[in-house]
């Protein structure tokens, strides 16, 4: 059974590339790395249940297996080039993983990310991809370059995932047909490559806003000031008739993958143009301040309370 599975895997694996030496098939995966390179490597697991809905449909566990991982490569500035896959699965079901694969596939196609080697056990459903990409030497994006004066910046949007969450637990999204932003997140692969040389720290926006900037702030011995209504929401967002539950959202929700950088003033205009070359928007929702800490004010200038576990819902205290 377990043999089957590996070898649907190796058949239907879409990129070869010339610097595997050796793939699926063997005790382990040989592998070339080009000299003036660093290798860059990551792991992320999923627990069904944890990570993800139990009903979420097979097509969407691997893409999104997948998809955090390259986000992850994404924040370090990382061209990705293979990985692993560690699947635990409660059955043998042919059926299940051809939609696992073809969701996993499909993005590892569009990045040329080759799968070279795995593991496949029996148990409760758990899939952990471990992804490598390259630098090139000395030009990571750490989470502790952050200077004060820098301006932060996000791509695209935030709080849609945690709002696709919300409606799924209220019943108002079907999780197993919809094609959104909880299921299947852009990993900013581009983004972070083009931000080599420009971003002084970043991060992937996976656990919210205000923890994962947070990181940034403390690997880095800074603080920030942001503005509320700075933080870019989609259009549906916008609308929304809670607007103070939106910005809520944007700022603890995770899962959006988007990625949070911090850049010199000097930087501004390279960052104005790259939302054109890349079709992505980019916001600046702040700055950096010497000052240790997350201070966060509405475009009046009124603060928000920030509890320390994550902030209070602040719809209640807007006019306390
Ligand atoms: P070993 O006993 O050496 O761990 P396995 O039977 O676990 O070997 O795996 C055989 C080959 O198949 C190895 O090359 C391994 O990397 C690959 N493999 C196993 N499971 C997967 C998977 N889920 N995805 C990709 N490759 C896998
Ligand atoms: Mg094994």
């Amino acid at each position: 059974m377990e043999f089957d599975l590996i070898e649907y895997l190796r058949k239907h694996n879409p990129v070869q590339r010339p610097d595997v030496l050796q793939g699926i098939g063997d005790d382990c995966a040989r592998l070339r790395v080009e000299s003036g390179y660093e290798l860059a490597v990551t792991t992320d697991t999923l627990v069904s249940g944890v990570h993800f809905p139990a009903d979420t449909p097979p097509h969407a566990i691997g893409y999104k297996s997948l998809a955090v991982n390259l986000s992850d490569l994404a924040a370090m500035g990382a061209e990705p080039a293979w990985v692993t896959l560690a699947m635990t699965l409660p059955r043998a079901d042919m059926a299940w993983l051809a939609s696992f694969a073809e969701g996993f596939f499909g993005l590892a196609e569009r990045y040329g990310v080759q799968l070279v080697g795995g593991d496949t056990t029996q148990g409760p459903l758990s899939i952990t991809v471990q992804a490598q990409g390259f630098i090139p030497q000395g030009q990571a994006i750490t989470r502790a370059g952050a200077r004060p004066g820098d301006y932060i910046c996000v791509t695209g949007f935030l709080g849609e995932a945690g709002l696709n969450l919300l409606k799924y637990k209220g019943g108002d999204l079907a999780i197993t047909t919809a094609r959104n932003r909880l299921n299947y997140p852009e990993p900013r692969i581009i983004a972070g490559i083009a931000l080599r040389g420009i971003a002084s720290a970043a991060i992937d926006v996976s656990d919210g806003l205000i923890a994962d900037l947070g990181h940034i702030l403390t690997q880095s011995g800074v603080g920030a000031r942001l503005t509320l209504e700075d933080l870019p929401l989609s259009a549906a967002m916008l609308e929304d008739q809670d607007p103070a539950k939106m910005y809520e959202l944007a700022l603890t929700a995770g899962d959006d993958y988007e990625l949070c950088f911090t850049i010199g003033e000097q930087h501004i205009e390279r960052i104005n143009q790259l939302q054109y070359d890349l079709k992505l928007p980019i916001k600046h929702i702040g700055n950096i301040q010497e000052n240790p800490g997350l201070r966060i004010y509405r475009r009046g200038g009124e603060p928000l309370e920030i509890a320390s576990g994550g902030y209070e819902h602040f719809s209640d205290k807007r006019h306390g």
